[in-house]
């Protein structure tokens, strides 16, 4: 599970960000997180094809996280993209970009299938390699964030040892699912010998917008990455409350409490873009696996 991030501003644009927008590559998927605008320049230069887009979800119904939608969608009618793209928003943004479409789409030539969220704590969407769940977010508007998780792996064949005990194909499904392997003279072959240990499933939280909350930590406690927004430093704090934000810091002391693997942090105010190492600074204070996050970056989950 790979995540590149295509835009990490805050809602004012400044020259270093864009806003919103990321993308979760999973097998041959992408599923994209928040769709701020340029989020199909941000494909472009991430090297991510429009054709391999399923799914895209919306964490909240501001601007900066959602307007790149009309544009992006309406791009993959002029392709010949024929696939199918899922939308995963609130009701009320279902609504305005359906009419954004029916006013300045061409006749799409894809399946394009809208899912109602709510804010609740739910799992949203699931194929047969990962799931997708939301939590509610504290913000200034119904906010959810999302956790990617994979589902455990296969158990990779040892080749030379099913042709050593003369393993039936018809049989390999089941131990790949970890099933023993019982030979012609009913002598049970245990899994482990046939078989090694799988790449562990790995998690990924999303959490922006939102207030430091210890709901949005127990939500995300024990994901492998979580990328958490950061959008003021400590001088800001009463501005971020009042606006419905974290500090780095408070990024920092969640991902510390929720006992994450590493840190991202994103949503950067413009006023930090000549430096936002303080920002790096205040979260490493409270845990020091953090990671600026910045156009262009890619990290493994
Ligand atoms: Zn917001």
């Amino acid at each position: 599970m790979k995540i590149h991030i295509l835009g990490c501003g805050s809602a004012t644009p400044s020259l270093k960000h864009m806003p919103s927008c990321q993308v979760v590559e999973h097998n041959t998927h992408l599923y994209m997180i928040d769709c701020g605008e340029g989020a199909q320049l941000g494909m472009r230069k991430a090297g991510l094809k429009f054709s391999r887009l399923c799914c895209i979800f919306i964490s909240h119904l501001h601007g900066d996280h959602v307007l790149g939608l009309p544009g992006l969608l309406s791009t993959l009618a002029l392709h010949d993209f024929n696939g199918t793209v899922h939308v995963y928003m609130q009701q009320k943004g279902i609504d305005v970009i359906k009419a954004c479409l029916d006013t300045f789409s061409h006749e799409p030539q894809y399946t394009l299938v809208f899912h109602p969220i709510g804010i609740e704590q739910t799992v949203i969407y699931e194929d047969d390699a990962l799931t997708v769940e939301t939590f509610p977010m504290p913000h200034t508007t119904p906010a959810v964030g999302f956790i990617f998780r994979e589902k455990q792996k296969p158990r990779p064949l040892r080749g030379d040892m099913l042709e050593y005990y003369n393993v039936p194909i018809r049989e390999r499904a089941a131990i790949k699912e970890g099933a023993d392997f019982v030979d012609a003279d009913g002598k049970v072959i245990p899994n482990k010998w046939l078989t090694t240990d799988p790449a562990p499933a790995r998690s990924y939280a999303y959490a922006s917008d939102t207030m430091k909350s210890q709901a949005v930590t127990r939500a995300v406690s024990g994901v492998d990455t979580l990328f958490h927004e950061a959008t003021y430093a400590d001088d800001k704090a009463s501005v971020a409350r009042d606006r419905g934000h974290s500090t780095a810091r408070q990024a920092g002391q969640c991902a510390a409490a929720a006992n994450v693997g590493k840190l991202v942090i994103g949503h950067f105010s413009k006023q930090y873009a000549a430096d936002e190492s303080v920002l790096l600074n205040q979260a490493r204070e409270e845990f020091a696996n953090t990671t600026l996050a910045r156009e262009g970056l890619t990290f493994d989950a």
